[in-house]
């Protein structure tokens, strides 16, 4: 009689339900593995660092070929999970593919730099002049560089998505976590073993973790929403995001409310979800609408609809953190900005690490143990 082997269904935690620890139970549970996501909040939330309108997604990154290369893998992921879950692709419902538009000054080597290293690459980009930049878009600037793959993500249609899919799939749900290892998790009902325990705890994993984190600098960042579609007296379909290496500013137009998102890249004072207020001081308002005013003259008296404040966990060298630490917990954190553009990407890859798979991505660069992550801050990239 031969013995029917059935393979062992691995059971794991996920500590941490934003977008990456969501993106990391997505792929579990296609994986067949048990999740249990211990989050004291739901998937859709204002605390946390992933939820909002829109979040740019763009392929350059200066020369770095392999950020480009994951960014060209995580767009078709996206594009995928959006299909997979019956959307109308031409309805862009999760990503509307408007392209990124770098905004130069006279002088600025960086959006050409990033125009040159995307062809360099095989991929498109388009330069345009002063006059072909106001001519399509309404700019003001010296040149532009359209990376024609970039967009907008919409995280809070991808989570109300998540949130309704990963219950239907079976994941179970708990509350904050007190202490975790590489093989349990405490929270107020006791101490719960599993195969493997991942961390994606944002600003918090260096709480959870302490004290065998690497510097994590927790950045309070505002963010000013303005009627755009009313100010231009048409919707906004046509605009791009757009950024601004020198000033930091950057703008994300979200068709389905009309809105331009405007905030800026360089990381803000110190602050932390759990304690700061989420007020946009005025200084802040009136220094976007001057970016406005100089660059998109058209948008400049637009009416304030909104703001917020979200935290980034930034890095000190930008990079992120994925690694199996020498606790055994699979951590992914220290996203700097600019991570949720990855996150089918991230989420498969610490999926990978949690059921003993070598990852598909190398993850050498984001070891916690790189030098570069104990120097200066670098300057972050938009
Ligand atoms: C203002 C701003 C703008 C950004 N813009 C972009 C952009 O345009 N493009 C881009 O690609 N990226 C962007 N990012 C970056 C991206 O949004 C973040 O990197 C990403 O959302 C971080 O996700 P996360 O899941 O790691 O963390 P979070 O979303 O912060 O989730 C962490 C979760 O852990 C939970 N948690 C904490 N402690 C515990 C505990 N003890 N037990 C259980 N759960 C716990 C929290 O409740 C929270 O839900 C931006 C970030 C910010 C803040």
């Amino acid at each position: 009689m031969t013995v029917q082997s059935h393979p062992i269904q691995r059971h794991v935690a996920v500590v941490g339900g934003g977008i990456m620890g969501a993106m990391t139970a997505h792929s579990l549970l296609e994986s067949g593995a048990r999740v249990t996501l211990y989050d004291p909040l739901p998937l859709t939330n204002s605390v946390n660092s992933s939820n909002d309108t829109g979040r740019s997604f763009r392929v350059h990154y200066g020369e770095d070929l392999e950020m480009m290369n994951m960014a060209l893998e995580s767009r078709a992921m996206w594009r995928k999970m959006q299909a997979d879950a019956g959307l109308d692709p031409e309805g862009s419902p999760w990503f509307h593919p408007c392209g990124k538009l770098l905004l130069a000054d006279a002088g600025d080597i960086y959006a050409q730099a990033c125009g040159n290293a995307m062809r360099g690459h095989g991929l498109l980009a388009r330069d345009f002049s002063a006059e072909q930049a106001t001519e399509r878009y309404g700019f003001q600037a010296n040149s532009a560089v359209l990376d024609p793959y970039g967009g907008v993500l919409s995280p809070d249609r991808i989570l109300l998505h998540l949130a309704a899919s990963l219950t239907a799939r079976g994941l179970i749900r708990r509350g904050r976590a007190e202490a975790v290892d590489g093989r349990w998790v405490q929270d107020d009902g006791g101490r719960k073993s599993y195969d493997a325990v991942v961390v994606t705890a944002g600003v918090w994993a260096k709480q959870l973790l302490a004290p065998n984190t690497p510097p994590i600098d927790t950045t309070r960042q505002q963010l000013v929403y303005f009627d755009a579609a009313s100010a231009l007296g048409r919707d906004i379909s046509h605009l791009p995001v757009f950024s601004h290496m020198e000033s930091g500013f950057y703008g994300i137009p979200t068709r389905h409310d009309g809105f331009l998102k405007i905030a800026n890249h360089h990381p803000g004072p110190a602050g932390h979800p759990d304690g700061d207020d989420r007020a946009v001081d005025l200084a802040f308002i009136n220094a976007a609408r001057k970016f406005l005013a100089r660059y998109h003259p058209a948008l400049a008296g637009a009416q304030v609809k909104r703001t917020h404040v979200c935290f980034y966990t930034g890095t000190r060298d930008r990079d992120f953190i994925l690694e199996r630490t020498e606790s055994g917990v699979i951590l992914g954190t220290g996203f700097s900005g600019h991570g949720f553009k990855f996150a089918p990407l991230i989420g498969r890859t610490l999926a990978e690490l949690a059921l003993d798979r070598p990852p598909s991505i190398s993850i050498e660069r984001f070891a916690s143990s790189r030098p570069s992550l104990y120097g200066s801050p670098a300057v972050l990239a938009v």
